[in-house]
């Protein structure tokens, strides 16, 4: 019982959060980052911010991550960071050779107030930066926000950075695939490519965050959004934002920078979000959808209709990032579960509004919570007094589970203690199969377990 003194009673609190239901900005814009082709991401703060985000990455993903840090001491806390930084850039060039260098703030550099595109001016007037060469920024204090938001300000730094209008129609359709695994970025590729849509994603962490081994190690893998790509994005014909929170930021950078038209949407996580997405593409494409494509969508139809009397009225906790508990819910109410408790750290009103009109005539049944005081320790509260059938968040979810004897299925970020998210996706037809099944079995497997012994069935 390694929660054990989680109390019954909840109180509102106001100043106190235990257990944060998210993470620190800088680690979004660092992910976002990995996902440009030869770029190093930089950590503008002390060296702990950056060890402890590359951990986090590295722990998540199993793969070495690479980011460096303007390394801040007393001096510069208090005078600036400024010539840490030129230092920085300079020494980062001349040793490891990056395309681009992203630069995130952290907590410390912003209560600083560093003027970060006044320093990125003077290393590009200095010659730090060599031609051909790219420095880019966004501002991620992590007093506000969250991981996601850190995500949509790196992304919408490449917007700001790099996107150009030439007057040229591009052909291509942008997407921006927000907060998701390597493995839902090269599944939301494989199933444009299988409509024969030409596309850029941006970021794209395909193929560096889930590489495989070849007994080589590359400081900059072969994956990524190149700068050329990134380029084309003002003459693309529309954009797909994924996840309001992630990703509208950029696309609505986008169209004022360019006028690329976009739509901002779900993620593709089950059924309905994923025909949206289908429907989509199609409008902006002007495709027909493949076969293959239908044929996904009808083996998880047919999953979902084989396995219903396993999935029906169970109550399901969830907590993590918006946008995917958003297309979660949704997914989970069209199997006939309950989304119950629905907990993220990331505030915004925007959340409340979405979790409404996808909740529908279940909001008065639902608890749902965004904010500061939106964190593990409501959430172990509110299942301590009316417990849920099911546990749907990350790895930091264990021991709630374990002390509830809830079943529990990793979703979202991170997962630390299993493998499998970044290799196998959840969005898309297959994905939403992927998932529903990882649900069925934590599901069966406690009926397998927990049923008297008369009561155990071979066939289920
Ligand atoms: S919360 Fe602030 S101080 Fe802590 S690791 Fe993140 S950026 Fe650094």
């Amino acid at each position: 019982m390694l929660l054990r003194h989680t109390p019954l009673e909840v109180k509102e609190r106001s100043a106190l959060t235990i257990n944060p239901a998210k993470t620190c900005q800088p680690i979004g814009a660092m992910y976002a980052a990995l996902g440009i082709h030869g770029c190093l991401p930089h950590s503008h703060g002390s060296q702990g911010c950056c060890s402890y985000h590359r951990s986090t990455l590295t722990r998540h993903y199993k793969e070495p991550v690479f980011a460096a840090t303007s390394s801040f001491t007393e001096g510069s806390s208090v005078f600036g960071g400024q010539s840490n930084l030129l230092q920085a850039i300079e020494t980062m060039f001349s040793l490891y050779n990056p395309d681009v260098v992203a630069v995130h703030t952290t907590c410390l550099s912003e209560t600083i107030g560093d003027d970060m595109p006044q320093i990125i001016a003077k290393a590009n007037a200095e010659g730090k930066v060599p031609a051909g060469k790219f420095v880019i920024h966004c501002n991620t204090p992590s007093y506000i926000g969250s991981h996601v938001t850190g995500f949509a300000n790196m992304v919408k730094g490449m917007v700001k950075y790099f996107s150009e209008s030439t007057g040229k129609p591009g052909g291509a359709l942008n997407i921006i695939p927000g907060w998701v695994e390597p493995s839902d970025m090269r599944e939301i590729k494989r199933m444009l490519t299988e409509c024969g849509v030409p596309h850029i994603m941006f970021p794209d962490t395909s193929e560096v965050l889930d590489r495989p081994q070849t007994g080589h190690l590359e400081m900059f893998p072969k994956g990524g959004v190149t700068i050329p790509q990134l380029r084309a994005t003002g003459d693309s014909i529309a954009t797909i934002a994924l996840g309001e929170y992630a990703s509208l930021p950029a696309a609505e950078a986008l169209d004022a920078k360019c006028h690329v038209k976009f739509e901002a949407m779900d993620l593709p996580i089950g059924l309905k979000a994923t025909d949206r997405f289908m429907m989509t593409v199609r409008k902006f494409a002007g495709i027909d959808i493949p076969e293959s494509i239908t044929a996904e969508r009808g083996r998880l139809v047919d999953v979902m209709i084989d396995m219903h009397q396993y999935l029906y009225g169970k109550k399901v906790a969830l907590f993590g990032d918006p946008d995917q508990l958003v297309a979660l819910s949704e997914f989970l109410i069209s199997l006939d579960m309950i989304p119950y408790y629905v907990v993220t750290g990331t505030p915004g009103k925007r959340f409340d509004a979405r979790m409404a009109e996808v909740l529908g005539d279940l909001a008065p049944i639902c608890k749902v919570r965004q904010g500061p005081n939106a964190d593990m320790f409501l959430m172990h509260q509110w299942i301590k007094n009316a417990k849920p059938d099911l546990l749907i968040g990350n790895t930091y979810g264990k021991y709630i589970a374990r002390d509830e004897n809830l079943p529990f299925v990793r979703f979202g970020f991170p997962i630390i203690d299993r493998v499998g998210h970044s290799y196998f996706p959840s969005v898309g037809y297959s994905g939403g199969l992927r998932l529903l099944e990882k649900i069925l079995n934590v599901l069966m497997d406690k009926l397998d377990r927990d049923l008297p012994e008369e009561k155990v069935e071979l066939q289920m």
